[in-house]
């Protein structure tokens, strides 16, 4: 492993290079290890709903811990991490230190894809630059050498890929990801959002982040591991680009006993056991998405490596009237560009999907049927 190639700064704004971030009382103690901690103005005692103190100091900013923990189970190193409010927080500190505001450093997206990465563009004052998938009928296509193209063209600084990706459920190669990540090296970054990687057959770039110092990996804890409400997520990029984000985020990002339960989260046995609902959730998928297929008003269900199908609808109101009718919510899709008709339905409990089945009028099928993923990939 090489880790000697270095990150490109003149990505980074410049009035950024030497920015020193807030200096907090946690950040600029320097002298020899503190017993007693009176730097703060934190209470003397602790609350009596935080009994043990947890919550009593602020936290450190990129917890020792959690760090650790969170980059061993991604297979990367610490100091390759950023710790952050969800990967939704990532996406805004990335967009903040790489685009100036108002100016033409903008992102590229890939239309359909997640709305964060354009809303914390829009609120930075950036352009918003779509290189739309191809839709395949079964699968959406990135255009990878289009995205290069306007890469070019429009000056841009960050390329955002999800993959699998949100509301398609498909992925892109990684070799094809490095490949684009090589040709702008020299003017951008190319940021792979990997929150549905658990339920994929495809592998993470992680390990190639040594290799492609302008590449930068998204993770979250929202989604396989089941704490959305926790909002913990980091971004794995090049650790002289983490530094200068850790300087850019907010002073204390991760709330302590929110550490707590996600350290807690990464012990290996609850690692198995999230494992365990990442498996099942994968045979529900299939399941899910016979369910959708079999509604009338359903006309196309796209294949999959997420928690979750996209649908295409006949008559869209209807269908999502026909579950509504029965307490059950699913995301109406219409307002991204080319899903003009669809529905995205998560994968629930089996009881969820036999709700879900009932209000279609479709006949409940406890068995998996795999007709419709593609674990080979
Ligand atoms: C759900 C999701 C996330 C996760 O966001 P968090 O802020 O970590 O909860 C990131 N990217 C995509 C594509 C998602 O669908």
């Amino acid at each position: 492993m090489d880790s000697s190639l270095t990150f490109p700064m003149d990505l980074v704004r410049p009035d950024l290079h030497t920015f020193g971030g807030y200096s907090s009382a946690r950040t600029s103690f320097a002298g020899p290890l503190a017993s007693i901690w009176l730097n703060a103005n934190e209470a003397a005692e602790p609350n009596s709903v935080d009994p043990d103190g947890t919550a009593r100091r602020y936290p450190q900013p990129q917890p020792a811990a959690l760090r650790a923990a969170y980059a061993a189970y991604l297979g990367a190193r610490g100091d390759q991490l950023l710790l952050a409010r969800g990967s939704d927080e990532a996406i805004d500190v990335l967009v903040r230190a790489l685009c100036r505001p108002g100016s033409d450093d903008g992102i590229i997206v890939c239309s359909p894809t997640f709305g964060m990465y354009a809303v914390s563009a829009a609120l930075h004052g950036v352009p918003v630059h779509d290189v739309p998938q191809q839709d395949r009928g079964d699968r959406f296509v990135h255009d990878l050498s289009a995205v290069a193209h306007t890469v070019r063209s429009t000056g841009a600084r960050i390329v955002f890929i999800a993959s699998p990706g949100n509301p398609s459920g498909s992925v892109v190669e990684v070799e094809a990801v490095l490949g684009l990540v090589q040709a702008v090296s020299d003017i951008a970054m190319v940021v792979l959002d990997e929150a549905y990687t658990e339920f994929s057959g495809e592998l993470s770039a992680i390990p190639d982040l040594d290799q492609h110092p302008t590449l930068g990996v998204l993770r979250t804890m929202s989604k396989a591991h089941g704490l959305a409400g926790a909002r913990v997520g980091a971004l794995v990029a090049h650790p002289d680009l983490i530094a200068v984000l850790g300087r850019v985020q907010a002073p204390y990002p991760m709330p302590a006993p929110v550490t707590e339960m996600a350290v807690r989260a990464l012990e290996q046995k609850v690692l198995t056991q999230t494992a365990e609902r990442v498996t099942s959730t994968v045979h529900r998928r299939d399941r899910l998405a016979s369910i959708v297929a079999s509604h009338p008003g359903v006309r196309a269900v796209y294949t999959s490596e997420a928690n979750f199908v996209l649908a295409r609808c006949v008559d869209t109101d209807q269908v999502i009237r026909d579950v509504a009718a029965h307490a059950i919510a699913i995301r109406d899709m219409r307002h991204l560009p080319g899903l003009h008709d669809a529905v995205r339905v998560s994968v629930g409990t089996d009881a969820d999907l036999d709700a879900l089945a009932a209000a279609q009028g479709a006949r409940p099928d406890p068995e998996p049927t795999d007709t419709t993923s593609e674990r080979t990939r």
